[in-house]
């Protein structure tokens, strides 16, 4: 019998935890063929949620690993990941919004020899404009300079073989991508779709400026297009620069000298003083990177792992 191990991350979801469980009893038990287990990361919750997950432990085959403080969702699957030893492992979120009953058409597809089996939202009716239209365009944009295409609207939620896993645990970068390391390892991939239902309970974790913190390292982990591409735009306009020029002495030669314009010459001078700010900006936005990436500091801390007894 396979054992599938369902990875989930929480962070301050008492409400949700209990539902959780419920509702993915009752697709779990349906499906008589598998052994289940759970791997749940607690991280850094400072509400119920780690006592709520150890009454849940008492009736199932799960590990809870508690984080010594908040990390990030991104950090709490790769220490599911981490610990994962069964043979097909799902990643999905704690509240619902990666519905249960699609669990058994993501195994389905791993039985039909896919390694890695997505889910696509292709209803995002839940999500509010702003986010769908940021999404859009974040997609757009990072598919244009990355060296990998990420899938449009396909979360985290996902089903793989222990082959995959592997290969994941040993990208052990600090700028955890997901999305990014996901498709980065390749293997052969199916999705299914399914709309995306609205959050059960609670609030969602992501504030604005951690959606653009999140879609500036999903470009710069897989692209360095942003700080190449300097080279060129400098090469343009030092040509146009040029051209401007010769038009400047032939007309000086022909028609004599005039006053040159000084709202012209400001223009100019802030147009390229802000290209050059922006330039710097984004070597910047690299060199942070790479800073972080030399200290190779460990990606999460464990307080503890919660076995079950046994
Ligand atoms: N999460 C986490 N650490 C965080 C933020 C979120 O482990 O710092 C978990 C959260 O408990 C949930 C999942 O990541 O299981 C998705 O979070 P959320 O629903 O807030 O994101 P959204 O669905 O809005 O993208
Ligand atoms: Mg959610």
């Amino acid at each position: 019998m396979k054992t599938v191990t369902i990875i989930v991350p929480f962070y301050n979801e008492e409400e949700s935890v209990n539902t959780f469980f419920e509702h993915l009893d009752k697709t779990l038990n349906e499906l008589k063929e598998y052994h289940f287990s759970f791997i749940c990361i607690d991280d850094g919750s400072t509400d119920s949620t780690l006592s709520t997950l150890q009454q849940q432990q008492n009736a199932r085959d799960m590990e809870i690993v508690e984080f010594s403080r908040n990390f990030g969702k991104e950090s709490a699957i790769t220490a599911g990941l981490d610990n994962f030893s069964g043979d097909v492992a799902i990643i999905m979120d704690s509240d619902l919004q990666d519905p249960p009953s699609l669990i058994p058409e993501l195994l389905q597809k791993l039985q039909e020899g896919f390694e890695v089996v997505t889910a696509t939202r292709t209803d995002r009716s839940q999500d509010s404009f702003f986010k769908r239209t940021t999404a859009k365009w974040f997609y757009k944009a990072h598919n244009s300079f990355s060296d990998i295409q990420i899938p449009e609207n396909v979360g985290d939620f996902r089903a793989m073989t222990s082959q995959v896993v592997q290969e994941i645990r040993r990208l052990r970068e600090n700028n955890r991508f997901m999305k990014g390391i996901f498709t980065w390892v390749g293997f052969k991939t199916s999705t299914v779709n399914y709309a995306r239902p609205e959050r059960e309970k609670g609030e969602t974790k992501w504030s604005l400026s951690k959606l653009w913190n999140f879609a500036v390292d999903g470009i710069t982990s897989f692209s360095s297009l942003p700080i190449k591409i300097w080279t060129y735009i400098g090469v343009i306009i030092a040509i146009i620069s040029l051209i401007y020029a010769l038009i400047i002495i032939t007309r000086t030669l022909l028609f004599g000298i005039d006053v040159p314009g000084y709202a012209s010459i400001l223009v100019f001078i802030l147009f390229l003083g802000s290209l050059q700010l922006i330039s710097i900006g984004l070597i910047g936005e690299y060199i942070g990177r790479i800073y972080m990436e030399v200290k190779e500091r460990p990606i999460y801390v464990v307080k503890r792992i919660h076995k079950k007894e046994s």
